[in-house]
C-alpha cells in the first residue's frame, strides 16, 4: 500500500494498492503494443493530441496545481505557474518536433547517405516530487513525439499526480499504454529496468536513486539519462546592480520552497557589496509569506516531507557546529522550515558540500574572480551557476572557466524548452528540453544507398 500525506496538515490523503508483479507485467505489455502503432503515427496527429493535452492542462491548471500543494506542499499559485509552463511545453514540441527529427542528409561517397531519428520503444521515467508535472513532461511530450511511449515510476509522495497524468493523456486522445503510471514503490525498478520490453531509463533524483538505476541499466546495455541534484552558485561581484540581483537571488533560492535543484544553494559575495546586498536581501526574505499552500498569497510553503525538513536541519546544525553562523530563521516545525541564511559558511561546510533541499541559503563571501571560480567549482555537482555584474563582458569571458552544465548571467538558472537542461559530475548526464531532449532516445539510424 502506498499512502499519500499532506505535508501541511501531516494527515493522511489517500491509500493506493500497489501493483502486483502480473499487474506491473500487464501494463508493460500493454505499452509495448501501443508503441507498436504508436510509432507508425504522423507528426500531424501527434501534434493535434499534444496540443489538446497542453489545452485541457490550461483549463484544469487549479485542479493541478491543488494537486501538487495537498500532496508536497508546493504553494498553489507556483503550482499553476508549473502547470502553464507544462502547456508551453506542450506548444513548443507540437510546433518543433518534426523540424528536430527531419531526415538529415550527408555527404559521401555513396549514391545517397542519411540518417533518420526512429523510435526506440518503451522508456521508462523515474520521477522525483518536486515538479510533480513539469519533471514528468519534460520527458513524455518529447518522447510521444518522437514516436516513443512511456511508463512512468513516479515519486510515492505524488502518487495521485501519477495517477491524474494518465488519466490527462488518455483523455486528451492518447491510445492507452502511451503514458502508463505504475503504481509501485522503488523495489521493483529493477526487475523493470530488466524487462526486454523497457529499451532506456531517464531518472530525475537523487544521487543514490540515480547510481542504483543506472547500474541496472548498464548491466542490460540500456541507454539511462541521469537528472540529479545541485549545488548552484550565485557569485555576486563588486559591480553588480544590487537591487535587480537581490530579487533574482531570493528566488533563486527560494521558489518551490527552496526544493528545485537548480536552486541557488551557495550565495557568493564580493567582498565590497556583500553588507549591503545581504542586508537588502535579509529585508525582502522577511517579507515572502509563510503559510498554507492552498493560500493564493503564500510564497514558502512546507517542505515535502517532515522527514526531509529534518534532514535540513541536520545539515544545518552540523555546519553551525563548525563555524557557520545563523543569520535568520533557522527553526522547524514539522514539515515547515523557517526561510533561512546562513554566513561566515566555508567550503567544508555540509551546507556548502551537500544538497541543500528546501529554504536555506548559506553565504561565503570571495575577494578575486579567481577566488570565486575556485569556490563555485569545489561543488561536486554541476547543473549551473549564476554570475551577476554589470559588466557583461566580464563574465562571458569568465563562463567557459565553469564545469558546470549552465552559466546564467544576471538571471537564474531555469528550464526553458528551447534551451538543453542537464549537468555534469553527481549532477548527472544526458540533456533534456529543446532539440537535444528529444534526440536522447532515438536510433540515430544511419542509412546508405549505392
Ligand atoms: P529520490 O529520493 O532520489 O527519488 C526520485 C525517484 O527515484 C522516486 O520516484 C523514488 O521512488 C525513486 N527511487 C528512490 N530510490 C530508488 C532506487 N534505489 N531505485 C530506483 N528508484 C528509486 O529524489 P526525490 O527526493 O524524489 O527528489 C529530490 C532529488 O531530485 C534532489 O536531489 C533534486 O535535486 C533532484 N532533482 C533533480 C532534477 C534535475 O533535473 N537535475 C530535477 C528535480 C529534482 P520513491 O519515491 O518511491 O522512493
Amino acid at each position: 500500500m502506498i499512502t499519500t500525506i499532506n505535508p501541511y496538515t501531516g494527515l493522511e490523503l489517500e491509500s493506493y494498492n500497489e501493483d502486483s508483479v502480473k499487474q506491473i507485467e500487464d501494463k508493460l505489455k500493454i505499452a509495448d503494443v501501443a508503441f507498436k502503432e504508436w510509432r507508425t503515427t504522423d507528426f500531424v496527429l501527434r501534434s493535434k493530441l499534444i496540443k489538446k493535452v497542453g489545452v485541457m492542462l490550461k483549463s484544469n491548471s487549479k485542479v493541478y496545481a491543488r494537486q501538487m500543494a495537498l500532496e508536497m506542499g508546493k504553494p498553489i499559485s507556483q503550482g499553476i505557474s508549473e502547470v502553464e509552463k507544462c502547456a508551453w511545453l506542450c506548444d513548443y514540441y507540437a510546433e518543433k518536433a518534426p523540424g528536430f527529427l527531419e531526415q538529415e542528409n550527408f555527404e559521401t561517397d555513396y549514391h545517397k547517405s542519411y540518417v533518420s531519428y526512429e523510435p526506440i520503444g518503451v522508456v521508462l521515467a523515474v520521477m522525483p516530487w518536486n515538479y510533480p508535472f513539469w519533471q514528468v513532461m519534460r520527458f513524455i511530450v518529447p518522447a510521444l513525439m518522437a514516436g516513443n511511449v512511456g511508463v512512468l515510476k513516479h515519486s510515492s509522495s505524488v502518487m495521485g499526480c501519477a495517477v491524474m497524468l494518465q488519466d490527462l493523456f488518455q483523455e486528451a486522445g492518447f491510445p492507452a499504454g502511451c503514458l502508463t503510471s505504475l503504481i509501485i514503490g522503488s523495489d521493483p525498478i529493477e526487475k523493470i529496468i530488466k524487462n526486454p520490453i523497457i529499451k532506456a531509463v531517464t531518472l530525475t533524483g537523487s544521487k543514490p536513486a540515480g547510481s542504483a538505476v543506472a547500474s541496472v541499466a548498464g548491466s542490460e546495455i540500456k541507454k539511462s539519462v541521469l537528472e540529479l541534484g545541485g549545488s548552484n552558485a550565485l557569485v555576486v561581484f563588486d559591480d553588480v546592480d544590487i537591487d535587480s540581483a537581490v530579487d533574482t537571488c531570493l528566488s533563486a533560492r527560494f521558489q518551490n520552497t527552496g526544493q528545485s535543484c537548480i536552486a541557488g544553494k551557495r550565495l557568493l559575495l564580493q567582498e565590497g557589496i556583500a553588507g549591503v546586498f545581504l542586508n537588502k536581501l535579509t529585508q525582502k526574505l522577511t517579507e515572502l509569506k509563510s503559510g498554507d499552500p492552498l493560500s493564493e498569497d503564500t510564497y514558502i510553503g512546507v517542505m515535502a516531507r517532515a522527514d526531509l525538513a529534518e534532514g535540513l536541519e541536520e545539515t544545518m546544525t552540523k555546519s553551525l557546529n563548525m563555524g557557520a553562523k545563523l543569520h535568520i530563521g533557522g527553526k522547524r516545525n514539522q514539515a515547515y522550515f523557517e526561510p533561512t541564511i546562513l554566513t561566515s559558511v566555508t567550503s567544508d561546510m555540509p551546507v556548502f558540500k551537500e544538497e541543500t533541499f528546501g529554504p536555506l541559503l548559506s553565504v561565503t563571501t570571495f575577494k578575486t574572480e579567481e577566488e570565486a571560480v575556485d569556490l563555485v567549482n569545489q561543488s561536486d555537482f554541476g547543473l549551473g551557476v549564476s554570475l551577476f555584474s554589470q559588466n557583461i563582458d566580464r563574465l562571458e569571458k569568465l563562463a567557459p572557466h565553469f564545469d558546470d552544465g549552465a552559466v546564467f548571467i544576471n538571471e537564474k538558472v531555469s528550464s526553458h524548452p528551447n534551451l538543453p537542461f542537464g549537468g555534469t559530475g553527481i549532477s548527472g548526464y544526458g540533456r533534456e528540453l529543446s532539440r537535444f531532449g528529444i534526440r536522447e532516445f532515438v536510433n540515430i539510424k544511419t542509412v546508405v544507398v549505392n
